[in-house]
């Protein structure tokens, strides 16, 4: 079956770049049709389950690449639905690296005074808010100690939870049954549909083409609900602006496949990936340490054995979150929970004979699993990965029904990006291994490589089109009309988990979007509140507007 429909703004995905677009080209009177590869997941049906057909493997997506690996959300939402929702904005320093072109990658007019006015946008949209001590998880509060005894710092993080609603589950990665997560399901998505935007989920964007008239064919395909690796009818829809926000593992594919048919794209499109420099190390805690050395107690003489009981990140350490030390000796320290399953595979038993995921070592290892504590690494990579040619459909081939699949994405770690791995690895074991708190050992790159939730660059915004695909205001250099707004818009690693940054140069890319839609004829205004109505926010980043209008 072909049909051509028609569209003012079509959308691709659904996470935070997708999300914030749709909902301010909605509200601001544009038809705005957004196309979701994944299913439209309700809060009920989040199981607290990782079976085969569970919510877990429906909205989950794990592609393996060469060298890296990248873990994602597949579903009405996005990585929404999946993540920790922790939500720290960017260090300052992050906006004035040079990474690997040696000067500056951010554009000149980004810095953290000026993405602040957006990040407060976020922050009122979402919500986000600050945790105290007393609202922070049994591992938070020994990651904590831990760092306390050892003499540095840690810190309850900013989250997008009522943690009053929240009941600990730790399946987070599920999905929310409890409406505890503020997921986009909350906020700007209900808020696009409630001023007529359309969501359709199982369709999957495969390339973008022209339309006589100076717009866009945008090519799906169907989806089956339960079998992923089929495709059913396909279907293409017109549009006069195009929003790529399919995450940073899918945005360049999309392109790379078009580029036939649409002319060259620039050279950032599928190249300066980066994973957010992560790395993870799992530590098992010595309870009779946690008991005598950090006072900790959880009553009834159980001092930790919490791995499974509380959220996902709720403490983190900054201390090397300190612009005045070299780049690539940057990284932030997060108290984390991964379920069973990859976790249990990676993590390696403290000085076993590597790679170490048979044995007696190992299931010795596993057998302290209650006593396990994960921390996890965000530090500054090379921006390092490069996408190959795409596949025949999709972003990726599936290997599994569902959540499995091999990407095109390869992935080389430099010295730099070793080097922030191994310092940020040496800390780990310094801090637990004072006073013998815990056992500790980074999960191996040898099964998947690297491993990345937060697939970031691979269409970049820049100042240069050598170095970047986008301008500053998110279009895709070259190819007027086409915008991407989503995870791969970020030129480069953060230090922090990235959510937040994502969203916020999302809202700041709408008001140059808006024009540009103008431009091409539709009928929309820029101005929207925030999706509760709330307007505050609105008022601080209003002074900004024309700069980012006049660009256009
Ligand atoms: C387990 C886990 C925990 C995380 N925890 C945190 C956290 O605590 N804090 C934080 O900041 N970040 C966290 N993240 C990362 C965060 O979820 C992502 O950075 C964020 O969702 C990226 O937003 P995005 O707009 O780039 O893309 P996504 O949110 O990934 O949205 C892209 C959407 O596009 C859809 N799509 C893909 N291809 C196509 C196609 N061809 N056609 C149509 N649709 C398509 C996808 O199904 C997806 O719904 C976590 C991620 C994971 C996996």
């Amino acid at each position: 079956m072909s049909n051509t429909e028609r569209t003012d703004v079509l959308v691709v995905g659904s996470g935070f770049g997708g999300a914030i677009a749709a909902y301010h080209l909605a509200a601001g009177g544009a038809d705005v049709t957004v196309l979701e590869r994944g299913p439209w997941v309700k809060s009920e049906e989040f199981e607290h389950d990782y079976l085969l057909g569970s919510s877990f493997t429906r909205i989950f997506d794990f592609v393996v690449g060469n060298g890296m690996a990248i873990l994602g959300g597949n579903c009405v939402g996005g990585g929404s639905n999946v993540y920790f929702a922790s939500m720290p904005r960017a260090p300052r320093f992050i906006f004035e690296r040079h990474g690997s072109i040696g000067r500056r990658m951010w554009p000149a007019g980004i810095d953290r005074d000026s993405l602040d006015p957006w990040y407060d946008r976020v922050v009122e949209a979402m919500p986000v808010v600050t945790q105290d001590w007393n609202d922070v998880t049994y591992a938070g509060g020994l990651w904590a100690a831990a760092c306390n005894h050892s003499g540095r710092t840690a810190n309850p993080l900013p989250v997008a939870v009522d943690v009053d609603k929240c009941v600990n589950c730790n399946f987070m990665m599920a999905g929310c049954r409890f409406d505890a997560k503020r997921s986009l399901l909350f906020n700007y998505l209900p808020a696009a549909l409630a001023h007529g935007a359309t969501i359709r989920p199982l369709h999957e964007v495969q390339k973008l083409t022209r339309t006589e008239d100076g717009g866009y064919r945008v090519h799906y395909r169907i989806v089956d609900e339960v079998d992923y690796r089929v495709l059913h009818d396909e279907g293409t829809i017109d549009a006069k602006i195009v929003i790529l926000a399919a995450g940073a593992g899918a945005t360049p594919v999309i392109l790379q496949r078009s580029e036939p048919e649409l002319g060259k794209m620039p050279h950032g499109v599928g190249r300066f990936f980066s994973g957010n420099g992560e790395r993870l190390n799992t530590a098992a805690i010595n309870e009779d340490a946690a008991r005598e050395v950090l006072g900790l107690d959880r009553g009834d003489g159980v001092a930790y054995e919490a791995h499974a009981i509380g959220r996902g990140p709720t403490v983190a350490s900054w201390d090397r979150l300190d612009g005045s030390l070299p780049e690539y000796d940057r990284y932030s320290l997060e108290q984390l929970y991964f379920p069973p399953g990859l976790g249990t595979i990676l993590a390696q038993v403290p000085g076993g004979s590597d790679p170490t995921w048979f044995g007696p070592e190992k299931r010795a290892w596993l057998e302290r699993w209650k006593s396990w504590l994960t921390i996890f690494t965000m530090s500054e990579d090379d921006n390092e990965g490069v996408f190959g040619p795409p596949p025949e459909t999709g972003n990726s081939v599936r290997v599994s029904q569902q959540m499995l699949a091999r990407g095109p994405l390869s992935y080389e770690p430099t010295a730099n990006t070793l080097n922030g791995w191994a310092k940020s690895d040496a800390e780990v074991k310094e801090i637990f291994e004072k006073d013998g708190i815990a056992d500790v050992a980074p999960w191996t790159n040898d099964v998947v490589g690297a491993y990345t939730v937060h697939p970031l660059a691979s269409c970049r915004i820049g100042d240069d089109p050598e170095t970047s695909a986008l301008d500053d205001g998110h279009q895709v250099w070259g190819h007027p009309g086409i915008f991407v707004t989503d995870g791969s818009a970020v030129p480069g690693a953060l230090t922090v988990n990235p959510a937040m940054t994502i969203a916020a140069l999302a809202e700041r890319a709408m008001p140059g979007i808006v024009r540009a839609a103008q431009e091409r004829g539709v009928d929309v205004t820029y101005g929207a509140p925030a999706p509760d109505g709330s307007t505050s926010a609105r008022r601080g980043s209003l002074h900004l507007v024309p700069g980012l209008v006049g660009q256009r």
